[in-house]
């Protein structure tokens, strides 16, 4: 099927009005595309400016009516409020949604680890192999701080004996949690504030076969830890990869209290300047540095307690 790609560049307040619009004639619905800036240090992304709305019509017999009467709609709600004219592009002869994930390729992690979308079995038998849809927005793999925070796990579950549960604070996608079991955790607690990122982490639990016994997940933080709401406090293997004020932030809300005597926490979202205060306040904690990864401006840090 050939598509005719209409957008239109719009302020926020008028793209929900768009977008309906436009929705009424595209039957696989809209598309929006938002610029994000970084409004400071804790900020992980603010939509801003102005917003592309994009919908795509079916290139068949009836293509030119329901242009017409798009730009009807269009030239309507112009009425109420000054539009500019729609953009119209030819997508060509391919699937899309095909070629789109021709794009993705395995990223093999550590020396064990192989990142795929849901959509690829895996190859390589030697590694195991976690599924995460890249078109999700949280820990995708292909972030370097999550790849570091993986090679960290890994050398992790290579002692003995092997952490036999985990505690993952901001789990976003839940890919931490799920290498952890994978890698022979008998056990995962997952929180994030973000109630998205539950409902994500339980589907890529689903997709790679982990059974929902084994790994808890609920919207909260550290404190909601401590303060019981879950079925553990402590782990002998704590996981945040999240952003430095925050760990900073979330250590003195007592995530050194969630790792056990002799346990690990990773540490990570940091930046290189940022690194050396995250040690400090992991060291005041009762933590101690035993590694340190970098990949380009992103540290991750492994303490031991
Ligand atoms: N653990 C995943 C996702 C990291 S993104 C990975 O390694 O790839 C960071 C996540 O932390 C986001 O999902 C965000 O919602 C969550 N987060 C941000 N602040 C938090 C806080 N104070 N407590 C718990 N989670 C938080």
């Amino acid at each position: 099927m050939n598509w005719l790609e209409v957008s239109l560049t719009v302020n926020p307040e008028l793209a929900e009005a768009v977008a309906d619009v436009l929705g009424r004639f595209a039957p696989n619905g809209v598309v929006t595309e938002q610029a994000v800036a970084f409004l400071n240090d804790e900020d992980e992304g603010t939509p801003t400016g102005d917003i592309t709305v994009k919908a795509y019509l079916p290139m068949d017999e009836r293509l030119e009516d329901t242009r017409r009467k798009l730009e009807e709609s269009l030239y309507y709600l112009g009425m109420i409020a000054p539009l500019p004219a729609p953009a119209y592009n030819f997508v060509g002869d391919q699937n899309w949604m095909e070629a789109w994930k021709l794009r993705y390729q395995p990223i093999a992690i550590g020396r064990k680890l192989m990142i795929l979308p849901a959509w690829m079995e895996l190859s390589d038998q030697t590694r195991v192999g976690i599924k995460i849809d890249p078109g999700m927005a949280f820990g995708t793999g292909a972030h370097p701080s999550t790849q570091l925070c993986l090679e960290l796990l890994e050398t992790v579950f290579e002692q003995k004996p092997a952490p036999r549960s985990v505690i993952d604070v901001g789990c976003g996608s839940g890919i931490l949690s799920i290498a952890a079991l994978k890698l022979g955790a008998e056990f995962a607690l997952g929180v994030d504030i973000d109630q998205a990122a539950i409902v994500n982490s339980r589907e890529n639990a689903q997709n790679n076969g982990i059974p929902e016994t084994a790994f808890q997940l609920g919207t909260g933080s550290v404190e909601e830890i401590c303060a019981g709401a879950f079925s553990i406090t402590s782990a002998p293997m704590v996981l945040a990869n999240i952003l430095a004020p925050i760990l900073i932030r979330l250590l003195q809300a007592g995530l050194a209290r969630l790792v056990m005597p002799g346990g690990f926490l990773i540490l990570a979202g940091i930046l290189e300047h940022q690194a050396e205060e995250v040690v400090q306040k992991a060291q005041e904690h009762g933590l101690h540095l035993t590694d340190r990864r970098q990949i380009n401006d992103w540290v991750a840090l492994l303490c031991q307690k």
